[in-house]
């Protein structure tokens, strides 16, 4: 079972950190709102701890991600801000607890545990014009026929989907599917070779997206 903390508060984060890695959890950390989306797109969790004020913005924009994405994540919120708005807004949003600070850590475990026992949400099809994806399984269709794609080429059409209408950068893009440790030239090159399949797939499929370049820069997906 893994879990994102995102917490700005050192000492916290740590505290945290260790009692739920000593209750058997894989635990990562983030302390902004920018390494938080870094982390959600490139992994999956089974639970994210979310602080509501973070140095670069609140944890209800971060929410509102996983929803855009459809995502399985249990959300509990970690806040000082104890209102009952801030509350009511959080589980509006999709979180599925909300963990008033401060807290005692024997708390906090039983909380995670009890969430990551309820197993997660199941993530949500994600649909584009004709073409459904479905992250539970990791499945495409087109049309509601299945459509064949290889691991990365699914990670692609997955990132493109939950970005409709967007303009994605190369460098984004080979770093949400390739991780960014590998070296970025031979990443260019197979980013291209990737994109061209998978357009290739989309087209003979009679999908009614497609994935343009954007001369320079590198590609929308847009509805015919
Ligand atoms: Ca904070």
């Amino acid at each position: 079972m893994k879990l994102l903390i995102i917490e700005d508060e050192a000492s916290l984060s740590q505290m945290m950190q260790r009692a739920l890695q000593e209750a058997g959890f894989v635990v990562e950390t983030a302390r902004t709102c920018a390494e938080a989306e870094e982390k959600i797109d490139l992994y999956e969790y089974d639970c994210v701890l979310l602080d509501l004020m973070l140095p670069d913005g609140d944890g209800f924009t971060l929410l509102r991600r996983l929803s855009e994405l459809g995502r399985a994540e249990r959300v509990i919120i970690t806040s000082a801000k104890g209102s009952v708005e801030d509350k009511v807004k959080g589980l509006d949003l999709g979180a599925d607890d909300y963990l008033p600070k401060p807290f005692h850590l024997s708390e906090l475990v039983a909380r995670v545990r009890s969430l990551v026992r309820r197993g997660n949400k199941g993530a949500k099809t994600i649909e584009v014009g004709n073409v459904s994806l479905n992250p539970d399984d990791r499945s495409a269709t087109v049309a509601g026929r299945t459509l064949n794609l290889l691991h990365k080429e699914y990670h692609i059409l997955y990132y493109f989907l939950t970005r409709p209408g967007r303009v994605v950068d190369k460098q984004s893009l080979a770093e949400a599917v390739w991780g960014d440790h590998a070296d970025q030239s031979d990443n260019f090159n197979y980013v291209y070779q990737q994109v061209a399949n998978l357009k290739r797939k989309l087209r003979d499929a009679g999908a009614t997206i497609q994935i343009q370049a954007v001369y320079g820069f590198g590609y929308k997906l847009t509805e015919n």
